[in-house]
């Protein structure tokens, strides 16, 4: 394929992709296909002799949509939304076009300095003191898996990148049991350990309890490990439980140990001021990370990490080897910042976003969907047999129709019936079934389907 041709197949794709997302409430929410089905349509090798555009085309046409799940569905209402608002899709094409590696300032200007302003925008979006800056990681386990390292190291007084964790005391780090699993990894993959995640007993609200958490480090303390750090939850995947995130930093900051909020999907409502409370506390923290492309509506992947100094973690992931080393300073180096040295420029997504629909129009999204999950969770309440077990948190709430069996069984049905997509939880050893509202283009007609369908499939 030439320049020539790869116009012509862009406005191909430009119009498949309108023609797409217009139908897409004609589709199944999921695809009912069985595994092994696309495998079954594809060659065992790849061709020899190159094969005409058209015929690729065709085939991507004939075996792809129809076996996707369409996370721009509006009625997707399973696990969290991955959003990706029209004008943060149109900056991501033009990302493709100039196929740009945003390692160094120097490998990309525009990237580096679009990066840092988006930023500053974002910090003052979701309300966070001007000490804050950050960088763009592409998941929220590589932020939260950075922050860990960050813990790590300080703990270690930089000795576990130099010398290995061979021979250096036992680390521990504190989080409740509502907190991702990105967290467990985390730790597993920073040679830290599980057995050294220690879950902090939540209360009643299925907030940690800073009076357990100041006895947990103290216990360590006493027999001999060494603390590194305080992870908190701010909108938890299962249920969307918020750790009181003020108070466990002050006792993380009576033990000198550094905090890193998870805020991976509850972070974008930050840009509503009401939501804020939820949060209070927030500033204090050394590392925060929420995905933009989860709620806000920046495509996939974008995921924000705010930190109150940066030079902990750059001491940490930051290497200067000499075909590194460019002659401009006073400008971030972002690689330095996070774990891969080749980033994607993701920071012109958030740009288009954030002036294409301003945060008054961000906001109001996120007010709809709040409201709707409301009203969607108190209609669940009223059909029989349907419980709303937890929430709404946010957009976020669970819901049981009886007994485990039947709570999963009825999720079976709306999966094979495809007109709204809901997944499931477990808690307090309940299976139930989560609904969270946060896509992009969904209405108050698209989230008023739940109820009913939930309303007519629990009879069947
Ligand atoms: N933290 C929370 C609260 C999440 O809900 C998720 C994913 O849903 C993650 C972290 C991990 O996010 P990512 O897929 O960006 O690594």
């Amino acid at each position: 394929m030439n320049h020539d041709e790869l116009r012509h197949w862009s406005k191909r794709a430009a119009d498949w992709a309108a023609d797409y997302h217009a139908g897409l409430r004609q589709r199944p929410v999921r695809p009912p296909v069985q595994p092994g089905t696309v495998a079954a349509a594809l060659p065992e090798t790849a061709p020899e002799a190159p094969e005409p555009m058209e015929r690729i085309f065709e085939d991507f046409e004939r075996i792809v949509p129809d076996a996707m799940t369409h996370w721009q569905h509006p009625r997707f209402f399973a696990y969290f939304p991955a959003n990706a608002a029209p004008a943060s899709m149109l900056a991501e094409q033009l990302v493709n076009a100039m196929a740009c590696q945003a390692m160094l300032w120097q490998t990309s200007p525009a990237a580096t300095e679009i990066e840092m302003a988006m930023m500053r925008w974002l910090r003052e979006a979701l309300g966070l003191p001007p000490g804050f800056t950050g960088t763009i990681h592409d998941s929220a386990t590589t932020a939260t898996l950075s922050a860990v390292l960050t813990m790590r190291e300080r703990a270690l007084d930089w000795a576990g990148v130099e010398q290995g964790l061979s021979g250096q005391p036992r680390l521990r780090l504190y989080a409740s049991a509502e907190t991702h699993s990105s967290v467990d990894k985390a730790v597993r993959i920073a040679g830290i350990g599980q057995e050294n995640l220690v879950k902090v007993p939540t209360d009643h609200d299925h907030a940690m309890r800073p009076g357990a958490l100041a006895g947990a480090i103290a216990a360590d303390k006493a027999a001999g490990f060494v603390p590194a750090g305080v992870i908190l939850c701010a909108g938890g995947t299962s249920i969307g439980a918020f750790d009181r995130i003020g108070d466990c930093i002050a006792v993380a900051r009576a033990h000198d140990l550094m905090t890193h909020v998870d805020a991976a999907w509850a972070g974008s409502a930050m840009i509503c001021p009401e939501f804020r409370p939820l949060w209070q506390g927030v500033e204090a923290a050394d590392s925060i990370v929420f995905n933009p492309h989860k709620w806000l509506g920046a495509q996939f992947d974008c995921a924000v990490q705010f930190l109150a100094d940066p030079g902990p973690q750059v001491r940490t992931l930051g290497l200067n080897p000499a075909y590194l080393v460019t002659a401009e300073g006073g400008v971030p180096d972002y690689n330095a910042w996070t774990v891969p040295l080749g980033r994607r420029f993701r920071a012109l997504k958030l740009w288009f976003l954030l002036r294409a629909y301003g945060l008054d129009g961000l906001r109001a999204r996120i007010r709809n969907h709040v409201a709707w999950a409301a009203e969607a969770a108190r209609a669940i309440a009223d059909i029989p047999g349907c419980e709303v077990v937890t929430g709404p948190s946010l957009s976020l709430f669970t819901f049981a129709a009886g007994d485990d069996a039947a709570t999963e069984a009825l999720l079976k049905r709306i999966e094979a019936d495809g007109r709204i997509f809901l997944s499931p939880t477990r808690h307090e050893g309940r299976s139930l079934i989560r609904v969270q509202v946060g896509q992009f283009d969904c209405t108050a007609e698209d989230v008023a389907m739940i109820p009913r369908v939930v309303a007519e499939l629990i009879r069947t």
